[in-house]
């Protein structure tokens, strides 16, 4: 009987550990049944959530599984049991079956957590996943047909993070398009640091505090979200902001059935893994994207929630699991390249390489770069083997 691997998730990591485990098998010339479990052959493209026609933001998988030779089997995970090698899985019509395993590869990414104050999950919007970044679409794009007042024109953003500069600076414009060029709106970042993007170089912090202030967005620092309401947000020390858009953006978590798997996890939630990618007392659990705490080189820095991250981790975990069991030595992970694209609206964007944010590129040349970045190297490959395959190397170029 043909040896499994099982892959939790059609995302980022999951798709790439899928192609990249099929690239070794073929490579051997060994059969292995490689098989992908998720609620959709689809590659949500997460990083582009901020941007209009999120529904749009979408990649088939299918026909690059069918040319790989990948089975995909369409519903979600709900158990995971390492002791028998088995998951339990709901299908689409709600039947629930077992999946045995070799080897299973856990890709089943992160989520924005709204539940950590109080009314947020009622009233607060967040662009994490694709139903909820079209929901707060269609909201905004609806605010025109309320009648006028403070609350309407007002947009919090919870979090000043990468995802909540790059919602914020995307708004101006469009509240412009969707309002009228004379109305008077707000954008308001709430965050908790002393400073704007104070976790970041400051070359970086400038470019953002240059972006935000040519553009009108206002930075409350110093700044923690009480509860949100119906009516806006109220803050810490008592203040209300009237707002009808209440954004949520912070407190990312990985998927919740790393908690099912008895080993060390980091504060989101993250599962340890080894240099292979293997969970740390697991030598048959792969871990990779978001649900993996992975040292990226031997200075002490981590893979990060970003796509750039999951991409390798996925060609890395695939392969891995593929290596161990067709008897070939594992590629231990490494990604010493970090580099950011932060999008920055109308302003442009702003290009950093390097830990410490060296920033290379800013305005319309980073724009450029940004723009190719999320609309082509993230994208999956074309559905041709070859092509995917060639891709599908951990060791192909990438940033
Ligand atoms: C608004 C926003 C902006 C971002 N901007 C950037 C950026 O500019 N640059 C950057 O590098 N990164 C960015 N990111 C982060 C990036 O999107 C994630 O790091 C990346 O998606 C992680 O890839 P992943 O494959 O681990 O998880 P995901 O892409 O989340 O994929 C997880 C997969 O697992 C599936 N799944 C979940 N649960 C189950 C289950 N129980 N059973 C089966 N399948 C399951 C999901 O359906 C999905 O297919 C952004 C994220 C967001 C939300």
């Amino acid at each position: 009987m043909r040896k499994r691997i099982l892959i939790v998730g059609a995302g980022f990591a999951g798709m790439w550990a899928a192609l990249s485990a099929a690239r070794l098998a073929d490579k051997h010339q060994q059969a292995i049944d490689i098989t992908v479990i998720a609620p959709q052959p689809e590659l949500r493209v997460r990083p582009r959530f901020y941007e209009r026609a999120v529904q749009t933001l979408v990649a088939p998988l299918q026909p690059l599984f069918d040319v790989t030779g990948v089975n995909f089997l369409q519903g979600h995970v709900e158990q995971i049991i390492p002791d028998s090698k088995e998951v339990s899985w709901k299908d689409a019509n709600g039947e629930i079956h077992l999946r045995r395993y070799d080897r299973l590869v856990l890709a089943s990414g992160s989520h924005v957590n709204r539940d950590a104050v109080v009314g947020a999950a009622e009233h607060a919007f967040d662009l994490d996943q694709l139903e909820s970044a079209t929901a707060l679409e269609q909201h905004i794009t609806d605010l025109a047909l309320q009648p006028e007042s403070e609350a309407r024109n007002t947009v919090v953003i919870c979090g000043g993070g990468f995802t909540g500069i790059e919602m914020a600076q995307e708004l101006p414009g469009r509240l412009r398009e969707i309002l009228g060029a004379d109305a008077k709106t707000r954008v308001v970042v709430v965050e908790r640091g002393a400073q704007p993007a104070g976790r970041w170089s400051q070359e970086l912090r400038d470019v953002i505090i240059e972006a935000s202030a040519e553009l009108g967005i206002e930075w409350l620092v110093n700044a923690e979200v009480e509860s949100v309401d119906a009516g806006g947000v109220t803050l810490k020390d008592g203040q209300v902001i009237a707002s009808q858009t209440v954004i949520w953006t912070v407190g990312v978590q990985a998927n919740s059935l790393t908690a099912q798997i008895n080993a060390p996890r980091d504060r989101q939630g993250r599962l340890h893994v080894n240099a292979n990618l293997q969970v740390v007392g697991h030598d048959d659990i792969y871990a990779t994207g978001d649900v993996a705490y992975a040292a990226t080189d031997d200075k002490g820095n981590h893979a990060l929630m970003t796509c750039q991250h999951a991409i390798l981790l996925g060609k890395f975990a695939g392969n891995n699991a593929a290596a161990s069991l067709l008897g070939v030595e594992p590629s231990p992970y490494r990604q010493e390249m970090y580099v950011t694209c932060l999008d920055l609206g109308a302003w442009g964007a702003v290009y950093t390489e390097g830990w410490d944010q060296q920033v290379k590129l800013t305005r319309a040349e980073a724009k450029k770069l940004k723009v190719s970045i999320v609309s082509e190297l993230i994208y999956p490959p074309k559905a041709e083997r070859a092509v995917a395959f060639e891709m599908a190397d951990p060791y192909a170029p990438f940033v």
